[in-house]
């Protein structure tokens, strides 16, 4: 019994439980409704296990690339957003995806400026790409503050975020620039005769060679996203976006996928106090929050066409006229990431978790596939490649890291976004493991 008789009340708590005690039936009967609330609750955001892996690389050793002119190519592009300034390390990234990828597949890669192209920028890419390369200028419209938003205002809020040390948060550009790879990006002009992109950043290095065409692969297995690290998001920059797309997603009746599951730490109060949590940040309407995981955009192997629906510029649309691209700092990579996870089964989402990348300080680089290092490959060969060791668990082709640490990165994010696309479960003992790089 929860509210048993007490015969010598003494002090403020069993006073209380002597006032209840009449009531203590009722009061039983609500205690357990609201448990069994919580507990149906939390199972609505459970993740069902595949009975088969629904994600896996899609090959885990070197492969001979198919150069003939008659192989297959899908219409993509590499693309770079970049500044003039960022010549050299824009330099490195591209000399690295050219030694890594591109010297077999020769895919164009297009640079995109906010403002006209230095020569010298463009001279030395168009001397280290094999594919051609563009210069791209976005044009004014698809690049800042949009038409009817109160720019002072915008303004204000962008200084106040740069006073309250919000990372990136008082920069004018920075806003612009996420505001850009939300949306505007994928309906460029410049991108139209694309299907698929691959991006890349300044500052970026690749570790593995990557020795088939990851575009075709792409639409072979009908995926929609690839990625190659997932983290959780600065809380600072968007407290208002998860509830700006949980609320579109409502508005749309989209059904909850085990992706969109993925994304949700389930509230553990009751009903009516989860209700009231709705008005904090990263928070949906029922006061249920986000786990902040996303995928990291600086990598991005995507098909464009999905970003070009309606489904998508729609939401973009919507998130805009909220505001939070300047009001708050809502980055490209978690709207993608939330736009993805409303939108897609978990399964269209690629995990690229053969590919050795590395941007500022975090990267991810697989083992070498034991046995799978095509040593005689001519294609491949060359002194291009100091091929590491090799480790039973490997599916990484010539990684030119020793493949004991595969990121060093909590794997947290990683391991609930891909969650709902594996069939082995993680123990207790694994999440917790997940918390530590
Ligand atoms: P971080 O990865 O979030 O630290 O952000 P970055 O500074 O790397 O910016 C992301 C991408 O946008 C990079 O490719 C930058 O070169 C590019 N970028 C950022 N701001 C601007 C800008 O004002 N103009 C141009 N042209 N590119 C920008
Ligand atoms: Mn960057």
């Amino acid at each position: 019994m929860l509210f048993p008789p007490l015969t010598r009340p003494r002090g403020p708590l069993r006073t209380l439980l002597t006032r209840l005690h009449p009531y203590r039936i009722p009061l039983t009967l609500l205690l357990l409704a609201l448990l069994t609330e919580v507990y149906l609750h939390n199972s609505y955001y459970t993740i069902h296990h595949p009975a088969r892996d629904l994600d896996v690389p899609f090959y885990t050793s070197c492969q001979e690339p198919d150069l003939s002119p008659s192989a297959p190519r899908e219409a993509a592009a590499i693309v770079m957003l970049a500044r003039n300034h960022e010549v050299e390390k824009a330099l490195r990234t591209v000399i690295s995806i050219e030694k890594h990828f591109n010297r077999w597949f020769h895919y164009p890669i297009v640079f995109l400026n906010d403002e006209d192209w230095d020569p010298e920028f463009v001279s030395t890419m168009n001397e280290t790409v094999s594919g051609g390369a563009k210069f791209e200028v976005i044009p004014k419209e698809e690049w800042g503050f949009p038409a009817n938003i109160n720019q002072d205002r915008a303004r204000e809020a962008i200084n106040r975020q740069g006073q309250q040390g919000v990372l990136y948060g008082g920069l004018e550009s920075y806003h612009h620039m996420c505001r850009f790879y939300s949306g505007k990006f994928y309906t460029l002009k410049a991108l139209r005769e694309y299907k698929w992109y691959w991006r890349i950043e300044p500052d970026v290095e690749f570790y593995c060679a990557l020795t088939y065409d990851p575009f075709v692969e792409m639409a072979k297995h009908e995926k929609v996203y690839g990625f190659t690290v997932a983290l959780p998001k600065e809380p600072a920059t968007c407290p208002g976006l998860f509830r700006a797309v949980a609320d579109w997603k409502e508005e749309q009746d989209y059904r909850t996928t085990e992706l969109w599951k993925a994304m949700v730490s389930p509230s553990w109060l009751p009903w009516p106090i989860r209700k009231m949590m709705s008005g904090l940040g990263h928070r949906d309407g029922r006061g249920d929050g986000w786990n902040l995981c996303h995928y990291w955009s600086n990598f991005e192997i995507a098909s464009l066409d999905f970003f070009r629906s309606n489904a998508y510029q729609d939401l973009f649309e919507r998130l805009d006229e909220r505001g939070g691209f300047y009001e708050e700092r809502w980055g490209d990579a978690p709207v993608h990431s939330l736009a993805l996870a409303m939108l897609l089964d978990s399964h269209k989402v690629h995990h690229f978790e053969d590919i050795g990348y590395r941007h500022d300080w975090y990267f991810q680089c697989p083992a070498n596939a034991p046995g799978g290092q095509l040593l005689q490959s001519e294609v491949l060969g060359g002194p291009a490649f100091e091929v590491r060791e090799e480790r039973e668990d490997g599916i990484g082709c010539r990684c030119e890291c020793d493949g004991s640490r595969t990121r060093n990165h909590a794997s947290y994010c990683l391991n609930r976004l891909t969650q709902p696309n594996k069939s082995r479960r993680l123990g207790t003992l694994g999440w917790l493991r997940s918390w530590w790089a």
